[in-house]
Protein backbone atom coordinates (compact mmCIF):
# COMPACT_ATOMS: atom_id res chain seq x y z
CA UNK A 1 0.00 0.00 0.00
CA UNK A 2 1.62 3.37 -0.98
CA UNK A 3 1.21 5.71 2.05
CA UNK A 4 0.57 8.86 0.22
CA UNK A 5 -2.74 9.96 -2.07
CA UNK A 6 -3.31 9.50 -5.81
CA UNK A 7 -5.36 12.61 -7.53
CA UNK A 8 -7.36 10.87 -10.72
CA UNK A 9 -9.36 12.92 -12.91
CA UNK A 10 -11.36 11.61 -15.45
CA UNK A 11 -12.57 13.47 -18.75
CA UNK A 12 -15.91 13.56 -20.37
CA UNK A 13 -15.40 10.60 -22.41
CA UNK A 14 -14.54 8.58 -19.26
CA UNK A 15 -17.70 9.02 -17.81
CA UNK A 16 -19.77 9.92 -21.54
CA UNK A 17 -21.54 6.04 -21.11
CA UNK A 18 -22.59 3.69 -19.00
CA UNK A 19 -19.69 1.32 -20.29
CA UNK A 20 -17.50 4.71 -19.15
CA UNK A 21 -18.35 4.75 -16.08
CA UNK A 22 -18.44 0.89 -15.49
CA UNK A 23 -14.16 1.42 -16.30
CA UNK A 24 -13.81 4.11 -14.25
CA UNK A 25 -15.38 2.05 -11.53
CA UNK A 26 -12.76 -0.42 -12.07
CA UNK A 27 -10.07 1.33 -11.76
CA UNK A 28 -11.01 3.34 -8.12
CA UNK A 29 -11.51 -0.08 -6.75
CA UNK A 30 -7.67 -1.28 -7.40
CA UNK A 31 -6.74 2.71 -7.17
CA UNK A 32 -8.71 2.53 -3.26
CA UNK A 33 -6.34 -0.79 -2.32
CA UNK A 34 -3.14 1.00 -3.38
CA UNK A 35 -3.07 4.14 -2.12
CA UNK A 36 -3.41 5.46 1.25
CA UNK A 37 -6.00 8.08 -0.01
CA UNK A 38 -7.46 8.62 -3.40
CA UNK A 39 -9.80 12.06 -4.70
CA UNK A 40 -11.18 11.57 -8.01
CA UNK A 41 -11.63 14.80 -10.23
CA UNK A 42 -14.42 14.09 -12.92
CA UNK A 43 -15.55 16.31 -15.64
CA UNK A 44 -19.13 16.94 -17.09
CA UNK A 45 -20.46 13.94 -19.60
CA UNK A 46 -18.98 14.17 -22.60
CA UNK A 47 -20.47 17.02 -24.84
CA UNK A 48 -22.31 18.73 -21.34
CA UNK A 49 -20.55 21.66 -20.74
CA UNK A 50 -20.50 22.62 -24.46
CA UNK A 51 -24.57 21.91 -24.47
CA UNK A 52 -25.56 23.71 -21.71
CA UNK A 53 -23.33 27.08 -22.54
CA UNK A 54 -25.07 27.00 -25.29
CA UNK A 55 -28.31 26.66 -24.47
CA UNK A 56 -27.28 30.22 -22.27
CA UNK A 57 -25.85 31.95 -25.70
CA UNK A 58 -29.17 30.78 -27.28
CA UNK A 59 -31.26 31.75 -24.57
CA UNK A 60 -29.52 34.80 -24.55
CA UNK A 61 -30.70 35.80 -28.02
CA UNK A 62 -34.06 34.80 -27.47
CA UNK A 63 -33.89 31.26 -29.15
CA UNK A 64 -35.44 28.66 -26.22
CA UNK A 65 -34.90 25.35 -28.42
CA UNK A 66 -30.96 24.90 -27.48
CA UNK A 67 -32.57 24.99 -23.76
CA UNK A 68 -35.22 22.88 -24.35
CA UNK A 69 -33.07 19.97 -25.97
CA UNK A 70 -30.39 20.43 -23.08
CA UNK A 71 -32.83 19.89 -20.30
CA UNK A 72 -33.84 17.07 -22.03
CA UNK A 73 -30.63 15.36 -22.99
CA UNK A 74 -29.86 16.56 -18.92
CA UNK A 75 -33.03 14.66 -17.35
CA UNK A 76 -32.14 11.49 -20.16
CA UNK A 77 -28.52 11.26 -19.71
CA UNK A 78 -28.20 11.21 -16.00
CA UNK A 79 -31.22 9.35 -15.03
CA UNK A 80 -30.01 6.74 -17.41
CA UNK A 81 -26.71 6.61 -15.69
CA UNK A 82 -28.30 6.24 -12.10
CA UNK A 83 -31.13 3.63 -13.17
CA UNK A 84 -28.43 1.25 -14.60
CA UNK A 85 -25.14 1.92 -12.41
CA UNK A 86 -27.48 2.48 -8.72
CA UNK A 87 -28.88 -0.99 -7.74
CA UNK A 88 -29.95 0.61 -4.25
CA UNK A 89 -33.60 1.88 -4.68
CA UNK A 90 -32.88 4.27 -1.19
CA UNK A 91 -29.67 5.31 -2.81
CA UNK A 92 -30.86 5.82 -6.46
CA UNK A 93 -34.17 7.70 -5.14
CA UNK A 94 -31.67 9.89 -3.11
CA UNK A 95 -29.82 10.52 -6.38
CA UNK A 96 -32.45 11.12 -8.51
CA UNK A 97 -33.26 13.90 -6.03
CA UNK A 98 -30.07 15.45 -6.06
CA UNK A 99 -30.11 15.17 -9.94
CA UNK A 100 -33.55 17.12 -10.30
CA UNK A 101 -32.75 19.62 -8.09
CA UNK A 102 -29.26 20.76 -10.59
CA UNK A 103 -31.09 20.64 -13.47
CA UNK A 104 -34.17 22.90 -12.15
CA UNK A 105 -31.28 25.11 -11.21
CA UNK A 106 -30.32 24.65 -14.95
CA UNK A 107 -34.19 25.31 -16.26
CA UNK A 108 -34.09 28.78 -13.66
CA UNK A 109 -31.03 30.15 -14.81
CA UNK A 110 -31.92 29.68 -18.59
CA UNK A 111 -35.24 31.32 -17.69
CA UNK A 112 -33.85 34.34 -16.13
CA UNK A 113 -30.97 34.84 -19.21
CA UNK A 114 -34.16 34.49 -21.84
CA UNK A 115 -35.85 37.09 -19.83
CA UNK A 116 -33.29 39.19 -19.33
CA UNK A 117 -31.69 38.53 -22.96
CA UNK A 118 -27.89 38.56 -21.81
CA UNK A 119 -25.78 36.07 -20.40
CA UNK A 120 -22.80 37.55 -18.47
CA UNK A 121 -20.06 35.30 -17.71
CA UNK A 122 -20.71 35.04 -14.34
CA UNK A 123 -23.91 33.37 -15.17
CA UNK A 124 -22.25 31.50 -18.06
CA UNK A 125 -20.24 30.15 -15.25
CA UNK A 126 -22.96 29.05 -13.05
CA UNK A 127 -24.47 27.49 -16.48
CA UNK A 128 -21.45 25.72 -17.15
CA UNK A 129 -20.76 24.13 -13.57
CA UNK A 130 -24.09 22.29 -13.95
CA UNK A 131 -22.64 19.69 -16.04
CA UNK A 132 -19.54 18.68 -13.28
CA UNK A 133 -22.18 18.87 -10.25
CA UNK A 134 -24.52 16.66 -11.53
CA UNK A 135 -21.90 14.09 -13.39
CA UNK A 136 -20.46 13.43 -8.95
CA UNK A 137 -23.44 12.82 -8.08
CA UNK A 138 -23.91 9.79 -10.29
CA UNK A 139 -20.32 9.09 -9.82
CA UNK A 140 -20.36 8.77 -6.08
CA UNK A 141 -23.97 6.90 -5.97
CA UNK A 142 -22.66 4.57 -8.20
CA UNK A 143 -19.62 4.03 -7.08
CA UNK A 144 -21.15 3.83 -3.41
CA UNK A 145 -23.59 0.68 -4.90
CA UNK A 146 -20.16 -0.87 -6.13
CA UNK A 147 -18.93 -0.88 -3.17
CA UNK A 148 -16.62 2.13 -2.83
CA UNK A 149 -18.42 4.60 -0.23
CA UNK A 150 -17.60 7.83 -2.26
CA UNK A 151 -19.31 11.37 -1.48
CA UNK A 152 -19.79 14.20 -3.85
CA UNK A 153 -18.05 17.31 -3.29
CA UNK A 154 -18.30 20.53 -5.10
CA UNK A 155 -15.07 22.18 -5.89
CA UNK A 156 -16.97 25.30 -5.25
CA UNK A 157 -15.67 24.51 -1.41
CA UNK A 158 -12.51 23.56 -2.08
CA UNK A 159 -10.85 26.03 -4.56
CA UNK A 160 -10.94 29.48 -4.09
CA UNK A 161 -10.43 32.45 -7.34
CA UNK A 162 -10.50 35.53 -7.87
CA UNK A 163 -13.78 36.77 -9.92
CA UNK A 164 -12.27 36.63 -13.67
CA UNK A 165 -15.09 34.47 -14.59
CA UNK A 166 -14.24 31.55 -17.41
CA UNK A 167 -11.09 31.96 -16.73
CA UNK A 168 -10.78 32.08 -12.79
CA UNK A 169 -7.50 32.01 -11.34
CA UNK A 170 -7.30 30.30 -7.90
CA UNK A 171 -5.72 31.46 -4.70
CA UNK A 172 -3.46 28.65 -3.94
CA UNK A 173 -2.95 29.75 0.00
CA UNK A 174 -6.91 29.56 0.50
CA UNK A 175 -7.44 26.95 -1.77
CA UNK A 176 -5.23 24.65 0.34
CA UNK A 177 -6.38 25.49 3.72
CA UNK A 178 -10.01 24.74 1.94
CA UNK A 179 -9.18 21.60 0.80
CA UNK A 180 -7.80 20.44 3.59
CA UNK A 181 -10.78 21.08 6.01
CA UNK A 182 -13.46 19.71 3.58
CA UNK A 183 -11.63 16.46 2.79
CA UNK A 184 -10.04 15.44 5.51
CA UNK A 185 -12.81 14.07 7.58
CA UNK A 186 -14.04 12.43 4.33
CA UNK A 187 -10.37 10.56 4.56
CA UNK A 188 -10.69 9.75 8.06
CA UNK A 189 -14.49 8.42 7.25
CA UNK A 190 -12.79 6.13 4.32
CA UNK A 191 -15.10 7.82 1.83
CA UNK A 192 -13.44 8.49 -1.37
CA UNK A 193 -14.02 12.41 -2.36
CA UNK A 194 -15.51 12.68 -5.93
CA UNK A 195 -14.82 16.48 -6.59
CA UNK A 196 -16.16 18.43 -9.39
CA UNK A 197 -13.03 19.33 -11.79
CA UNK A 198 -13.22 22.85 -13.68
CA UNK A 199 -14.87 25.01 -11.27
CA UNK A 200 -14.48 26.61 -8.47
CA UNK A 201 -15.69 29.81 -6.10
CA UNK A 202 -14.69 33.37 -5.32
CA UNK A 203 -14.00 33.68 -1.42
CA UNK A 204 -17.97 34.99 -1.52
CA UNK A 205 -19.13 32.05 -2.93
CA UNK A 206 -19.82 32.73 -6.61
CA UNK A 207 -19.24 30.15 -8.93
CA UNK A 208 -16.45 30.48 -11.27
CA UNK A 209 -14.70 28.25 -14.19
CA UNK A 210 -11.13 27.69 -14.99
CA UNK A 211 -11.61 27.61 -18.63
CA UNK A 212 -12.49 25.05 -21.04
CA UNK A 213 -10.78 22.04 -20.70
CA UNK A 214 -9.71 23.04 -16.95
CA UNK A 215 -10.69 20.06 -15.25
CA UNK A 216 -7.19 19.19 -15.50
CA UNK A 217 -5.59 21.90 -14.04
CA UNK A 218 -8.64 21.29 -10.74
CA UNK A 219 -6.70 18.38 -10.27
CA UNK A 220 -3.34 19.47 -10.66
CA UNK A 221 -3.84 21.88 -7.56
CA UNK A 222 -6.10 19.45 -5.69
CA UNK A 223 -2.60 17.09 -5.81
CA UNK A 224 -0.95 20.24 -4.64
CA UNK A 225 -3.40 20.82 -2.07
CA UNK A 226 -2.95 17.54 -0.53
CA UNK A 227 0.56 17.54 -1.27
CA UNK A 228 0.30 14.17 -3.57
CA UNK A 229 2.23 11.62 -4.56
CA UNK A 230 0.52 11.09 -8.14
CA UNK A 231 -1.83 12.55 -10.87
CA UNK A 232 -3.14 10.38 -13.15
CA UNK A 233 -5.00 12.04 -15.84
CA UNK A 234 -7.60 9.27 -17.43
CA UNK A 235 -8.69 9.95 -20.90
CA UNK A 236 -9.68 8.72 -24.23
CA UNK A 237 -6.43 7.78 -25.98
CA UNK A 238 -3.02 6.05 -24.84
CA UNK A 239 -1.32 8.98 -22.90
CA UNK A 240 0.41 12.06 -25.11
CA UNK A 241 0.71 10.83 -28.54
CA UNK A 242 2.98 11.76 -31.52
CA UNK A 243 0.16 13.64 -32.60
CA UNK A 244 -3.27 13.88 -32.00
CA UNK A 245 -4.91 10.61 -33.15
CA UNK A 246 -7.86 12.16 -35.21
CA UNK A 247 -5.26 14.01 -37.24
CA UNK A 248 -2.48 11.51 -37.93
CA UNK A 249 -3.68 7.78 -37.60
CA UNK A 250 -0.05 6.62 -37.16
CA UNK A 251 0.19 8.59 -34.08
CA UNK A 252 2.34 6.45 -31.07
CA UNK A 253 2.49 6.58 -27.34
CA UNK A 254 5.02 9.10 -26.00
CA UNK A 255 6.30 6.71 -22.99
CA UNK A 256 8.29 10.11 -21.34
CA UNK A 257 7.60 13.41 -21.93
CA UNK A 258 9.11 16.65 -20.11
CA UNK A 259 7.37 19.48 -18.67
CA UNK A 260 8.16 21.62 -20.91
CA UNK A 261 7.88 19.61 -24.15
CA UNK A 262 4.44 18.51 -22.37
CA UNK A 263 3.49 22.08 -21.79
CA UNK A 264 4.71 23.38 -25.23
CA UNK A 265 2.35 21.11 -26.81
CA UNK A 266 -0.62 21.83 -24.41
CA UNK A 267 0.16 25.65 -25.64
CA UNK A 268 -0.23 24.81 -28.93
CA UNK A 269 -3.25 22.94 -29.08
CA UNK A 270 -3.03 19.54 -28.36
CA UNK A 271 -6.04 19.24 -26.10
CA UNK A 272 -4.89 15.98 -24.11
CA UNK A 273 -4.04 18.37 -21.15
CA UNK A 274 -4.98 21.57 -20.04
CA UNK A 275 -1.83 23.72 -20.85
CA UNK A 276 -2.14 25.43 -16.95
CA UNK A 277 -1.96 21.85 -15.67
CA UNK A 278 1.94 21.40 -15.70
CA UNK A 279 3.28 24.10 -13.59
CA UNK A 280 1.87 23.71 -10.18
CA UNK A 281 2.43 20.01 -10.17
CA UNK A 282 6.55 20.33 -11.22
CA UNK A 283 6.77 22.82 -8.59
CA UNK A 284 5.47 20.67 -5.88
CA UNK A 285 7.29 17.57 -7.67
CA UNK A 286 4.23 15.48 -8.07
CA UNK A 287 4.59 12.96 -10.54
CA UNK A 288 1.88 13.32 -13.48
CA UNK A 289 0.55 10.54 -16.00
CA UNK A 290 -1.98 10.57 -19.13
CA UNK A 291 -3.66 7.46 -19.15
CA UNK A 292 -6.46 5.71 -21.15
CA UNK A 293 -9.82 4.68 -19.04
CA UNK A 294 -10.67 2.52 -21.73
CA UNK A 295 -7.03 0.75 -22.29
CA UNK A 296 -6.36 0.90 -18.79
CA UNK A 297 -3.12 -1.27 -18.93
CA UNK A 298 -0.89 0.72 -21.21
CA UNK A 299 1.31 2.45 -19.33
CA UNK A 300 0.54 5.86 -21.25
CA UNK A 301 2.65 8.28 -20.87
CA UNK A 302 4.74 9.95 -17.85
CA UNK A 303 5.87 13.29 -17.04
CA UNK A 304 9.51 14.03 -16.30
CA UNK A 305 11.74 16.75 -15.15
CA UNK A 306 13.48 18.37 -17.98
CA UNK A 307 15.54 16.02 -20.20
CA UNK A 308 18.26 16.04 -23.23
CA UNK A 309 16.95 13.98 -26.20
CA UNK A 310 17.59 10.22 -25.98
CA UNK A 311 19.81 8.61 -28.96
CA UNK A 312 17.13 6.52 -31.37
CA UNK A 313 14.76 9.44 -30.93
CA UNK A 314 12.98 11.24 -33.59
CA UNK A 315 14.23 14.97 -34.61
CA UNK A 316 10.31 15.86 -33.39
CA UNK A 317 8.67 13.97 -30.74
CA UNK A 318 5.19 15.68 -31.44
CA UNK A 319 3.98 17.44 -33.86
CA UNK A 320 0.30 20.06 -32.95
CA UNK A 321 -2.09 21.81 -35.16
CA UNK A 322 -4.08 25.06 -33.90
CA UNK A 323 -7.24 25.70 -36.19
CA UNK A 324 -8.92 28.90 -35.92
CA UNK A 325 -6.63 31.58 -36.15
CA UNK A 326 -5.38 34.64 -38.68
CA UNK A 327 -2.47 36.10 -39.36
CA UNK A 328 -2.53 39.90 -38.78
CA UNK A 329 0.25 42.24 -40.54
CA UNK A 330 1.50 45.94 -39.94
CA UNK A 331 3.76 47.16 -42.73
CA UNK A 332 5.13 50.45 -44.26
CA UNK A 333 8.49 51.67 -44.35
CA UNK A 334 8.79 53.80 -41.65
CA UNK A 335 7.42 51.65 -39.17
CA UNK A 336 10.34 50.41 -37.62
CA UNK A 337 11.79 53.61 -36.79
CA UNK A 338 8.55 54.65 -34.93
CA UNK A 339 10.00 54.02 -31.50
CA UNK A 340 8.18 51.66 -29.16
CA UNK A 341 5.87 50.74 -32.29
CA UNK A 342 5.92 46.66 -31.30
CA UNK A 343 4.78 47.40 -27.54
CA UNK A 344 1.66 49.69 -28.40
CA UNK A 345 0.86 47.58 -31.00
CA UNK A 346 0.90 44.07 -28.80
CA UNK A 347 -0.88 46.58 -25.96
CA UNK A 348 -3.45 47.30 -28.24
CA UNK A 349 -4.06 43.86 -29.14
CA UNK A 350 -3.70 42.73 -25.52
CA UNK A 351 -6.53 45.03 -24.59
CA UNK A 352 -9.03 43.51 -27.26
CA UNK A 353 -8.93 40.08 -24.60
CA UNK A 354 -7.13 38.50 -27.70
CA UNK A 355 -4.08 36.27 -26.83
CA UNK A 356 -1.35 36.12 -29.34
CA UNK A 357 0.04 32.51 -30.07
CA UNK A 358 2.67 33.31 -32.25
CA UNK A 359 4.96 35.83 -33.37
CA UNK A 360 6.63 35.66 -36.32
CA UNK A 361 10.49 36.29 -37.38
CA UNK A 362 9.81 35.07 -41.53
CA UNK A 363 8.60 38.82 -41.78
CA UNK A 364 10.77 41.41 -43.55
CA UNK A 365 12.20 44.03 -41.31
CA UNK A 366 9.52 46.90 -42.66
CA UNK A 367 6.55 44.41 -41.03
CA UNK A 368 4.83 42.95 -38.12
CA UNK A 369 2.74 39.70 -37.91
CA UNK A 370 1.41 37.71 -35.63
CA UNK A 371 -1.28 35.73 -35.27
CA UNK A 372 -4.88 35.96 -33.22
CA UNK A 373 -7.85 33.94 -33.07
CA UNK A 374 -10.30 34.36 -35.81
CA UNK A 375 -13.18 35.54 -33.45
CA UNK A 376 -11.15 38.69 -32.66
CA UNK A 377 -9.69 39.63 -35.71
CA UNK A 378 -12.25 42.20 -36.95
CA UNK A 379 -11.91 44.04 -33.75
CA UNK A 380 -7.96 43.71 -33.52
CA UNK A 381 -8.01 45.03 -37.15
CA UNK A 382 -9.89 48.26 -35.79
CA UNK A 383 -8.20 48.93 -32.28
CA UNK A 384 -4.82 48.86 -34.46
CA UNK A 385 -5.91 51.19 -37.37
CA UNK A 386 -7.19 53.84 -34.62
CA UNK A 387 -4.15 53.73 -32.53
CA UNK A 388 -1.56 53.89 -35.76
CA UNK A 389 -3.90 56.68 -37.55
CA UNK A 390 -0.56 58.80 -37.24
CA UNK A 391 1.66 56.64 -38.55
CA UNK A 392 -1.19 55.83 -41.33
CA UNK A 393 -1.31 59.13 -41.90
CA UNK A 394 2.39 60.31 -41.96
CA UNK A 395 2.66 56.82 -44.03
CA UNK A 396 5.20 55.16 -42.20
CA UNK A 397 2.60 52.33 -41.68
CA UNK A 398 1.03 51.70 -45.51
CA UNK A 399 -1.38 48.93 -44.27
CA UNK A 400 -2.89 46.91 -41.61
CA UNK A 401 -4.61 43.59 -42.92
CA UNK A 402 -4.96 39.83 -41.78
CA UNK A 403 -4.67 36.53 -43.89
CA UNK A 404 -7.60 33.68 -43.91
CA UNK A 405 -7.79 31.70 -41.39
CA UNK A 406 -4.60 29.50 -41.04
CA UNK A 407 -3.43 26.99 -39.19
CA UNK A 408 -0.12 26.63 -36.59
CA UNK A 409 1.39 23.53 -37.00
CA UNK A 410 4.06 23.41 -33.95
CA UNK A 411 6.17 20.87 -33.66
CA UNK A 412 8.28 20.29 -30.69
CA UNK A 413 11.67 18.92 -30.64
CA UNK A 414 13.69 18.42 -27.33
CA UNK A 415 17.21 18.45 -28.66
CA UNK A 416 16.84 21.69 -31.08
CA UNK A 417 19.43 23.15 -29.39
CA UNK A 418 21.98 20.44 -29.85
CA UNK A 419 20.98 19.16 -33.02
CA UNK A 420 21.86 21.18 -35.51
CA UNK A 421 19.58 21.22 -38.68
CA UNK A 422 16.23 20.69 -37.31
CA UNK A 423 14.94 23.76 -39.42
CA UNK A 424 16.49 22.15 -42.33
CA UNK A 425 15.23 19.22 -41.85
CA UNK A 426 11.56 20.48 -41.48
CA UNK A 427 11.82 22.84 -44.48
CA UNK A 428 12.92 19.97 -46.37
CA UNK A 429 9.86 17.75 -45.74
CA UNK A 430 7.81 20.87 -46.22
CA UNK A 431 9.50 21.34 -49.52
CA UNK A 432 8.90 17.97 -50.24
CA UNK A 433 5.35 18.12 -49.41
CA UNK A 434 4.82 21.19 -51.36
CA UNK A 435 3.25 23.17 -48.57
CA UNK A 436 3.80 26.72 -48.92
CA UNK A 437 5.00 27.97 -45.62
CA UNK A 438 3.07 31.45 -44.42
CA UNK A 439 5.37 32.27 -41.50
CA UNK A 440 7.85 30.84 -39.10
CA UNK A 441 8.41 31.16 -35.02
CA UNK A 442 10.49 29.68 -32.55
CA UNK A 443 8.33 28.50 -29.23
CA UNK A 444 9.24 30.75 -26.12
CA UNK A 445 11.01 27.62 -24.60
CA UNK A 446 13.59 27.27 -27.50
CA UNK A 447 11.71 23.31 -27.97
CA UNK A 448 9.51 23.61 -30.24
CA UNK A 449 9.53 25.62 -33.69
CA UNK A 450 5.74 26.63 -35.39
CA UNK A 451 4.59 26.99 -38.91
CA UNK A 452 1.69 29.10 -40.19
CA UNK A 453 0.20 27.64 -43.41
CA UNK A 454 -3.66 27.85 -45.10
CA UNK A 455 -5.99 24.95 -43.83
CA UNK A 456 -5.63 23.17 -47.43
CA UNK A 457 -2.26 22.16 -46.19
CA UNK A 458 -2.89 21.28 -42.65
CA UNK A 459 -3.27 17.83 -43.15
CA UNK A 460 0.05 17.11 -45.55
CA UNK A 461 2.37 19.54 -43.19
CA UNK A 462 1.36 17.51 -40.45
CA UNK A 463 1.96 14.02 -42.37
CA UNK A 464 5.16 15.81 -43.42
CA UNK A 465 6.54 16.73 -39.91
CA UNK A 466 4.92 13.43 -38.66
CA UNK A 467 7.20 11.99 -40.22
CA UNK A 468 10.22 13.39 -38.60
CA UNK A 469 8.96 11.71 -35.70
CA UNK A 470 10.09 8.14 -36.34
CA UNK A 471 13.23 7.30 -34.51
CA UNK A 472 16.53 8.09 -36.41
CA UNK A 473 18.79 4.85 -38.01
CA UNK A 474 21.88 6.87 -36.64
CA UNK A 475 22.43 9.03 -39.28
CA UNK A 476 21.95 12.37 -37.39
P1 LIG B 1 -10.88 14.58 -21.84
O1 LIG B 1 -12.35 14.68 -22.00
O2 LIG B 1 -10.43 13.24 -21.32
O3 LIG B 1 -10.28 15.73 -21.08
P2 LIG B 1 -9.96 15.76 -24.28
O4 LIG B 1 -10.86 15.63 -25.45
O5 LIG B 1 -9.90 17.07 -23.56
O6 LIG B 1 -10.30 14.57 -23.31
O7 LIG B 1 -8.47 15.36 -24.70
C1 LIG B 1 -8.21 14.08 -25.29
C2 LIG B 1 -8.14 14.26 -26.79
O8 LIG B 1 -7.01 15.08 -27.11
C3 LIG B 1 -7.88 12.99 -27.55
O9 LIG B 1 -9.07 12.29 -27.83
C4 LIG B 1 -7.17 13.48 -28.81
O10 LIG B 1 -8.04 13.54 -29.93
C5 LIG B 1 -6.74 14.90 -28.47
N1 LIG B 1 -5.31 15.13 -28.71
C6 LIG B 1 -4.80 16.21 -29.36
N2 LIG B 1 -3.48 16.13 -29.45
C7 LIG B 1 -3.11 14.98 -28.84
C8 LIG B 1 -1.85 14.34 -28.60
N3 LIG B 1 -0.68 14.86 -29.00
N4 LIG B 1 -1.85 13.17 -27.93
C9 LIG B 1 -3.01 12.63 -27.50
N5 LIG B 1 -4.23 13.18 -27.71
C10 LIG B 1 -4.29 14.34 -28.37
N1 LIG C 1 -16.23 20.03 -18.77
C1 LIG C 1 -15.29 21.11 -19.03
C2 LIG C 1 -15.15 21.33 -20.52
O1 LIG C 1 -15.72 20.61 -21.31
C3 LIG C 1 -13.98 20.91 -18.36
C4 LIG C 1 -13.20 19.68 -18.78
O2 LIG C 1 -13.75 18.74 -19.35
O3 LIG C 1 -11.99 19.64 -18.50
O4 LIG C 1 -14.49 22.26 -20.92
MG1 LIG D 1 -9.67 17.71 -21.57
Amino acid sequence: MKQSTLIMKFGGTSVGSIEAIRQVIGIASSAVKEWREVVIVSSAFAGVTSALLASAVDAARGVDTTLNETWQMLIRRHREAVDQLVQDSQRRSAAWLEINALIEEFVNLGHAILVLGEATPRALDAVAALGERLAVRVLAAALTDAGIPAAAVDATQLIITNDHYQAAVPDMSLSVLQTRQMLGPLFAGQILPVVTGFIGATADGVTTTLGRGGSDYSAALLGVALEAGEVWIWTDVDGVMTADPRLARDARTITSLSYREVAELAYFGAKVLHPKTIRPVIEADIQLRVLNTFNPSHPGTCLTADHEALPGEGIIKAVTAIRGVQLVTLEGRGMLGVPGVAARIFSTVANTGATVPLITEASSEQSITFAVPMEYTRQVLKVLEHEMRQEIMDRNIDRVWATEEVVIVTAVCPGMRQRLGVAGKMFGAMAEAQVNVLAIAHGSSEVSISIVVSVADMEATVAALHHLTQPLNGDD
